[in-house]
């Protein structure tokens, strides 16, 4: 029996492990896994060259918790190790390994992702075990050896009986690692982690019921079969030629098996140069809270999950999607900052974000109504991604919809077709008339469409941002919310409305009008409309109410102002009959219970009375009845 001294200058490194990896002492599993599933890839492909001749089989990973050993059994049918080799990849390299991370890592050691590339991995068994064993034969004609670590970095190897071709890694948990040998968290880990790795794992045994015999003899019976918890061909690692729409959808279903509601759509995603990157992305339909919907992605490296933080890997707006990205060259050995930095890692993000637009305009242009019938669930993440990416505000041109508020969509060009003749102000400038909320502007809008104005409804929260940023790169155009300014002052009109009162009324009146409403929130506007059109109306600036929106959407403190006041127009139409009466009114009671009855009723169509006002309002409602 040879003992030795692990080749290591700390004097003892395992406390110091478990340590620095505190909060993820659990990825030993998936380092243990990973090992196994390696030697059995490594077995494979010696054999498929020739190089190793033995029988390859059907080789699994079998995990086993032993809880009155209080062990835990991770036993491969892979290469194997000779002694030499567990001398030299176990006791030398790997601890020059778990020393250089070490040095270079004291204070940073939280991501996950930093343990395998560091060659760390075998050792994250010590995180929960106080005692390892290796077993292992390899599948050259040599003796099998034993290796046992304590903890400290002494260790023993010796010879061991073992007659089976692989390895066996016996964990024996320390006390305060004991939740590892509950049945439920092994299966939560293995589900986790190793979910869609590429070699079976066998973790149990599960009862099968099965036909014995055959016609009128056939009987069901119970047999225990293999508890196999992955899938280690999952749909991502195939062509997309090989797959169906039912199988995308199947996948989704395995990868969120919580999630009842179908994707949208899926993207196939399969680059092998300059980077290597597989996966699928799924639409999911967006629910209100999308803070809750980030983070779905998963994130593997060669089948083993390694995080669903996809956060600088991802362009931002597609956090929101969901599915799977696959990649070896996506560095996990450093932070979060210098990934966002890193060159290949910004390749990738743009080959996404390529990807997606691509398969946009696809969908768009093979089945248009199908895609309309969809933009609802996917407006948000394309108005996100127009705003924060370049790139894909330019490809979004194609095929971005603009819908009206009855359900026909245009595209940008469709719709400056649709509005050219009819819309455009004083300067020639198309004026895109839309409504935010179809219940609230309701009045607005019928005016509108009397007229036989377009009227699109863009109803996302994120609307302002991404009206100002069309503005800015559409010279000849305008957005204006139906209820914003005045809509008929700002187009261009061929005929103009005669006021039916004279300039020395409309003073008056002004004057009237001024003294009973608080003119420090309402500015009086008076105009010459259609008799037939609203009396009175409250209209907000467009600019004034785009940029609360804005700020309140998170823009910052913009301008350095902070809660911006509420400012509306009144606009009184002086050509309505209501007008000529509260001017001719001579009892000054009368008078005012009109112009705050008026003004409140304004006020109710564009939502904004309530409370106090509200009740008293209706109370003077049924006073004026009597
Ligand atoms: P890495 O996997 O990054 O190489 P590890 O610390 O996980 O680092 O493993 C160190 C080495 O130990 C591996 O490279 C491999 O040579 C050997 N090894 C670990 N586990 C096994 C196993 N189950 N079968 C064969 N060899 C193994
Ligand atoms: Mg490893």
């Amino acid at each position: 029996m040879a003992t030795g001294k692990i080749n290591v200058s700390v004097e003892n490194i395992f406390p110091l492990i478990k340590k620095f990896l505190y909060s993820d002492h659990e990825i030993f599993l998936r380092e243990l896994i990973s090992n196994a599933t390696d030697a059995t890839v490594k077995l494979r492909h010696l054999c498929n060259i020739g190089e190793a001749k033995v029988e390859y089989g059907n080789p699994m990973i079998d995990v086993k918790i032993d809880q009155e050993g209080k062990k835990i059994h991770i036993t491969d049918q892979g290469l194997g190790m000779t002694a030499e080799e567990v001398e030299k990849y176990i006791n030398q390299v790997a601890f020059s390994g778990a020393e250089e991370f070490l040095d270079k890592y004291k204070d940073s050691a939280k991501d996950a992702g930093i343990i395998g590339h560091f060659g760390l991995g075998f050792y994250s068994a010590f995180m929960v075990a106080e005692k390892v064993e290796i077993f292992t034969k390899s599948y050259k004609d040599e003796p099998a050896a034993h290796w046992v670590c304590d903890g400290s970095p002494e260790f023993t190897l010796e010879a061991s009986d073992r007659t089976e071709r692989g390895t066996e890694i016996v964990l024996h948990i320390a006390e305060d690692s004991v939740e590892f040998l509950d049945e439920h968290r092994i299966a939560d880990l293995l589900s986790k982690y190793n979910k869609f790795m590429p070699i079976p794992i066998k973790f149990g045994n599960r009862k099968e019921i099965i036909k014995e015999g055959e016609g009128e003899e056939a009987k069901d019976i119970e047999v225990e079969v293999d508890n196999i918890i992955n899938n280690p061909n999952p749909a991502w690692t195939k062509q997309p030629t090989e797959l169906k729409d039912e199988d995308y959808k199947s996948f989704y279903r395995e990868l969120y098996p919580m999630q009842f509601e179908a994707p949208l759509f899926n993207i196939h995603l399969n680059v092998d140069y300059p980077f290597n990157l597989t996966g699928i992305l799924y639409f999911p339909k967006l629910s209100q809270d999308l803070q809750l919907q980030k983070d779905k992605i998963q994130l593997y490296q060669n089948q083993v999950y390694v995080t669903d933080n996809v956060e600088g890997i991802v362009p931002e707006f597609l956090t929101m999607l969901k599915g799977v990205i696959d990649s070896p060259d996506i560095p996990l050995n450093v932070s979060r900052s210098y990934l966002q930095a890193d060159g290949a890692v910004k390749k990738i993000a743009s080959y996404i974000t390529r990807k997606v637009s691509d398969k946009l305009k696809t969908l768009f242009t093979e089945n248009r109504e199908d895609f309309e019938s969809k933009w609802n669930d996917i407006k948000i993440v394309l108005e996100y991604g127009m705003l924060s990416e370049p790139k894909f505000y330019e490809k979004a041109g194609d095929f971005f919809l603009y819908p009206n508020v009855d359900g026909k969509y245009f595209t940008m060009t469709e719709l400056k077709e649709a509005i050219t003749e009819k819309q455009t102000d004083k300067d020639g400038k198309l004026v895109v008339l839309y409504a935010q909320n179809k219940d609230a502007q309701h009045s607005y809008i019928d005016a509108a469409k009397e007229k036989g104005y377009e009227v699109l409804l863009l109803d996302s929260p994120i609307i302002s941002h991404l009206i100002q940023k069309l503005e800015s790169d559409n010279e000849n155009m305008t957005f204006v919310r139906v209820d914003s300014d005045h809509i008929e002052n700002l187009i261009n009109k061929n005929t103009t409305i005669v006021s039916a009162l004279s300039d020395e009324d409309k003073t008056k009146l002004k004057a009237v009008l001024e003294d009973i409403i608080p003119t420090s929130t309402y500015t009086v506007q008076l105009e010459a409309m259609d008799s037939k059109a609203m009396p009175f109306m409250i209209t907000q600036p467009e600019f004034m109410r785009r940029m609360k929106e804005m700020s309140a959407m998170g823009g910052g403190n913009m301008f350095g102002m902070g809660k911006m006041p509420d400012m509306y127009n009144l606009v009184v139409n002086t050509n309505n009959e209501l007008a000529n009466n509260i001017l001719h009114t001579e009892d000054k009671v009368k008078q005012e219970h009109l112009v705050k009855q008026a003004l409140d009723l304004a006020r109710l169509s564009q939502n904004l009375l309530k409370g106090e006002e509200l009740t008293a309002f209706v109370k003077r409602s049924f006073e004026l009845m009597n």
